[in-house]
């Protein structure tokens, strides 16, 4: 085979095997962020690049190194999305939705793009699942916000995963933290990367966000920002301690965190893992108090968090977490002869439009073949389609995982059908179907359906 080309590079895949999985999570996701009223927004890939260098910040290494951005045809600078907050933002203000009950709560799953360096848990298109929460000033809302990224990983089960804890301020205190640290790096400029070095001109706090280790070395000794914290960030962040002790979830506070956006006030946290690799952050946020207004918005105290999806995968896979995944082949209608092919097309149509998933044969097979076929693709059940079918109109269902066999007229195959698979495994993966699509119901339902198949 000579492909012509392969994806590009930083993008993958995901394959029939992997993507039910993936919609279960994506929709789980989706689900639990309801339950806690965060309701679904979706908003455009591209963006006029001035929303990103504006809502990002502008010495941010997304905005400075890793946006795709390009010129369309009308000669407009357009960027594709590489996070969800600032899309978001724009469409809330856009709308007006400032002017409904506030806090306004949004959630979403959307593909972003990074230019970055390909590596494990780093990819140039990669999946976020995020949610926003706007006109929310409490402490309550930082630790709500939290507490939904730890209901998700108490949901699936994951652990050893910590969550990591900072305030970062705001732009009054800011201020006399970043003249300490402009002292602090300045002193060291010889050791900076060449990055930093033009930081420090700019951005003093960009330097603690750095990757090298040389820098991360220097930025072990810096002062901190919880140092300099004014009456107001301090009584805030104690707050948010307070709710988040109330609601039993366990933290520490990491001096050191300070986020990849510029945009980000007060409260940032990240949740960890150890397990896979270098880039363990699997979740960020947090409140960024300023961004409405800086987008052209009134002022309107605001936070939010990015999850990972193939990061949130990789600690699923670690860990040996295994999702279910819909989908499954009801039933598998064989035949033999022409007249036969046409009955079990017809049989086919009519069970598929019952809500049974049924397959027949497509490649003018041998009844051995499709009998293979079947297998293979793990039909629960199976029929054969013959002359003396056609003419009594009756047919034996057969359950593959036994061998169980009824003979059933072939206009009853799906009442009897329904009937068999509410009895099996399968009617799990059915029902799950059937209850599948946000909004639907309660996660726990979803999961408990889909858990007679699993594969991811
Ligand atoms: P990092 O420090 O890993 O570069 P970041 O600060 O750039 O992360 P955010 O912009 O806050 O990350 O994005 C939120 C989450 O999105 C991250 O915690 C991570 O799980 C995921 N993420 C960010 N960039 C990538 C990427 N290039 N590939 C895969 N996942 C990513
Ligand atoms: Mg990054």
């Amino acid at each position: 085979m000579a492909l012509i080309t392969p994806a590009v590079k930083g993008t993958k895949d995901i394959l029939p095997s992997r993507s039910g999985a993936v919609r279960f999570l994506e929709t789980l996701l989706l689900e639990l962020a309801a339950g806690f009223g965060f309701k679904e927004i979706r908003t455009p890939v591209f963006e006029y690049t001035e929303l990103f260098t504006r809502g990002v910040g502008e010495t941010t290494d997304v905005v400075t190194k890793e946006m795709y951005t390009f010129d369309d045809k009308g000669g407009r600078s357009l960027t594709l999305k590489p996070e969800g907050t600032a899309g978001a933002v724009r469409a809330f203000l856009e709308h007006g939705l400032f002017n409904e009950t506030l806090p306004q709560k949004v959630s979403y799953v959307t593909s972003c793009y990074r230019y970055e360096k390909p590596q494990a848990g780093r990819y140039r298109e990669f999946n976020q699942f995020g949610v926003e929460c706007l006109g929310a000033a409490a402490p309550a809302a930082d630790a709500e916000m939290i507490s939904l990224a730890q209901s998700v990983f108490d949901f699936l089960g994951v652990s050893r995963i910590r969550l990591e804890l900072n305030s970062i301020g705001c732009p009054s205190c800011r201020k006399q933290y970043t003249a300490a640290l402009l002292a602090y790096f300045g002193s060291k400029t010889s050791e900076l990367c060449s990055s930093c070095g033009e930081r420090l001109g700019k951005n003093p706090m960009r330097i603690l966000d750095c990757k090298s280790p040389v820098c991360s070395a220097v930025a072990l000794q810096a002062p901190v920002m919880l140092d300099y914290l004014c009456g107001e960030c301090r009584e805030h962040f104690e707050g948010v301690r307070r709710y988040l002790e109330a609601m039993d979830i366990a933290y520490t506070v990491n001096p050191r965190i300070v986020r990849g956006l510029d945009y980000y006030t007060r409260t940032v946290f990240e949740f960890v893992s150890g397990e896979i690799g270098a880039q363990g952050t699997v979740c960020g946020g947090g409140r960024y108090d300023g961004l409405v207004e800086e987008l052209g918005g009134p002022s309107m105290p605001s936070l939010g968090f990015a999850m990972g999806l193939e990061r949130l995968m990789l600690v699923l896979d670690k860990q040996n977490i295994r999702l279910p995944s819909p989908g499954g082949c009801a039933v598998y209608i064989a035949s033999v002869g022409g007249e036969a092919s046409l009955k079990a097309a017809q049989t086919a149509y009519s069970l598929r439009a019952q809500g049974i998933a049924a397959e027949f044969d497509l490649a003018g097979r041998s009844l051995k073949a499709q009998m293979k076929y079947a297998g293979k693709i793990g039909a629960a059940y199976t029929a054969v389609i013959g002359e003396e079918e056609l003419k009594t109109g009756s047919a034996a269902l057969k359950r593959m995982a036994d061998g169980f066999e009824i003979p059933v007229a072939l206009g009853d195959f799906a009442q009897k059908l329904s009937l068999l698979l509410a009895d099996d495994a399968l009617s799990g993966a059915a029902q799950a179907v059937a209850a599948f699509g946000p909004g639907q119901g309660d996660p726990r339902v979803i999961f408990k359906a889909f858990s007679g198949e699993e594969t991811h």
